[in-house]
């Protein structure tokens, strides 16, 4: 098992405080805007004590809205406090790091460059909060969507660079290598956070000596996806949600002489123990 695997702080944080807030508040309705973490175990359990995942706050109605970890466009935390809603902002440490960041290169007046995935919470409330001062912010998925901003590149000159707390290192120093001939003036934030890349540098160690990784986590986690790809350079990995998915890889588990577990930071501990017993189930049975 990877050193790391599982709960991050931020995560943690959000998942405990959340269900605190509804023990300590009976009487009032809890709504989570979006879902709390990538992880739809997490998200029954919560449901089941009373907590509702929403896409939009409902109308004529009141009570606490939780603005999840990922965070969340400065302009929509207003909106649900002019409703009525008393908002409770457990946007991660590491993620508000980030959004200030591009803020402060937004009103610098710096072409600012999101490295992410345009569709995430998290990328989507960085780049609204930066573009509350700037119209030159601009998401880059991957190298190929930097490549078509050259012309912009080269105009501007003055380029700033934040990162997506959940994305890779190799990324970062790729983008990092394609713009610096295009700038006269280049800041750059590495706001991977640290438990990200804690956990990866554990998973690729514990990869080197396993003939086979499985990685532990939903397929719409950004950072459980990040890792699989990672150790997938290094041995062959497999990427499963829950402990369901064990049988359709027996022929793999019964090769392997070593295996090596990780996890995303929105797997909880105990979906990671029921992949390890019935890992163990498969074993015990030959
Ligand atoms: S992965 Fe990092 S940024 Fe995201 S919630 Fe966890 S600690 Fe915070």
């Amino acid at each position: 098992m990877a050193k790391g695997a599982g709960f991050c702080y931020g995560v943690k944080r959000a998942v405990e405080t959340t269900k605190k807030i509804k023990i300590d508040n009976p009487e009032k309705k809890v709504w989570v805007l979006g879902e709390l973490i990538h992880n739809s175990q997490v998200i029954q359990e919560l449901e089941r004590m009373g907590i509702m995942t929403v896409n939009e706050l409902p109308e004529k109605e009141t009570g606490i809205c939780i603005v999840r970890s990922h965070g969340m466009p400065a302009v929509q935390i207003r909106e649900a406090e002019e409703k009525g809603f008393e908002v409770v902002d457990l946007t991660c440490l590491d993620v508000k790091k980030v959004q200030q960041k591009a803020v402060e290169l937004a009103k610098d007046g710096y072409l600012v460059l999101i490295l992410g995935k345009p569709e995430h919470p998290e990328v989507i409330a960085i780049e609204a909060n930066a573009k509350m001062y700037s119209d030159s912010v601009i998401v880059i998925p991957n190298i190929e969507k930097l490549k078509e901003q050259e012309e912009l590149l080269k105009s501007h000159g003055k380029t700033g660079i934040v990162i997506q707390t959940t994305q890779k290192a190799e990324f970062l120093n790729k983008v990092c290598e394609y713009v610096l001939p295009f700038s006269k003036e280049l800041k750059i934030f590495n706001t991977i956070c640290k438990s990200t890349s804690m956990r990866q540098d554990e998973a690729k160690k514990l990869a080197l000596e396993s003939d086979l990784m499985i990685v532990v986590g939903s397929k719409k986690s950004a950072n459980t996806t990040h890792l699989a790809e990672l150790v997938s350079l290094i041995t062959k990995t497999i990427h499963i949600e829950t402990k369901d998915d064990i049988q359709k890889y027996r022929h793999e588990i019964l090769q392997a002489g070593n295996i090596g577990i990780s996890a995303g930071a929105s797997t909880p501990d105990y979906i990671i123990n029921d992949v390890i017993k019935e890992i163990e189930k498969i074993e015990e049975r030959t």
